[in-house]
């Protein structure tokens, strides 16, 4: 598993820090205020009060060990970019900062930061993605040009098969997996719905009301998928 520190226990960092040590990571906590540092101290790894721009204090905590660093100091900008050389400097491999300006982000950039995230703006554009398309259930960003989507299957595809409904021949998107959602009866016997993953769809196999596809392929193939 990998090792991770988290410098900056606001709400970002908390978060990062948190869902980390739920899928197992090994986490080190790092927040100039005691406060902070003693809200994650029950559930990280290790959870360190210092100032992460002094750099004898990061390598006393051996910060360097880390695979990846993540920076959450935002008001601070200052604070964010020193501290961010300084694991550069002291040969951090990876480094994730959050930037809360254009500015900031390009600065974070140009120093080597290998992710920056603006939490807010991002959740801004998911939030309204998801409005303004409401069946495009979750969506990753490969890049510029590429993403993966789940989204619903649109309704001029329901009840063809893979190979039927061109998804591949009209738009260049690929279907790497379906989810059918399968009737079943509870030991209650009651009616229910199980889901059921197919991670590698065949072309005759058919798609149905209901069922989630997960899509990869070019964002305009993809935007005009979703269009129908
Ligand atoms: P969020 O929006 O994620 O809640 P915020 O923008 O309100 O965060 P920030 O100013 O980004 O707050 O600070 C996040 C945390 O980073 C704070 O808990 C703060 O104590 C901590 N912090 C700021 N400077 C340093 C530093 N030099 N060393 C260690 N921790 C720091």
């Amino acid at each position: 598993m990998r090792k991770f520190a988290v410098i900056g226990l606001g709400r970002f960092g908390y978060g990062v820090a948190k869902t980390l040590t739920e899928k197992g990571c090994e986490v080190l906590a790092i927040d100039s205020d005691e406060e902070k540092v003693k809200d994650v101290s029950n559930f990280v790894t290790h959870a360190v009060q210092l100032d992460a721009t002094d750099e004898d204090a990061l390598h006393h905590v051996g910060i360097q060990y880390v695979d990846v660093a993540v920076v959450s100091i935002g008001e601070n900008i200052e604070a964010s970019i020193l501290i961010v050389m300084t694991l550069k400097e002291m040969g951090v491999k990876e480094v994730v900062a959050k930037a809360v300006t254009p500015i900031h982000g390009k600065v974070l950039r140009n120093i080597g930061v290998s992710k920056v995230v603006f939490p807010e703006r991002d959740m801004a554009i998911k939030i309204a993605n998801s409005l303004a398309v409401p069946n495009i259930l979750e969506q990753i960003e490969l890049s510029s040009e590429y993403s993966i989507i789940e989204t619903t299957v649109p309704e001029n595809i329901a009840g063809r098969t893979l190979i039927e409904s061109g998804i591949r021949d009209r738009f260049g998107v690929n279907v790497i997996a379906v989810k059918k959602r399968v009737p079943t009866i509870t030991e209650s016997g009651e009616p229910d719905f199980v889901e059921e993953w197919n991670v590698s769809p065949m072309p005759e196999d058919r798609l149905e009301e209901g069922d989630v596809l997960v899509l990869l392929g070019p964002n305009e193939g993809l935007n005009k998928l979703k269009k129908g």
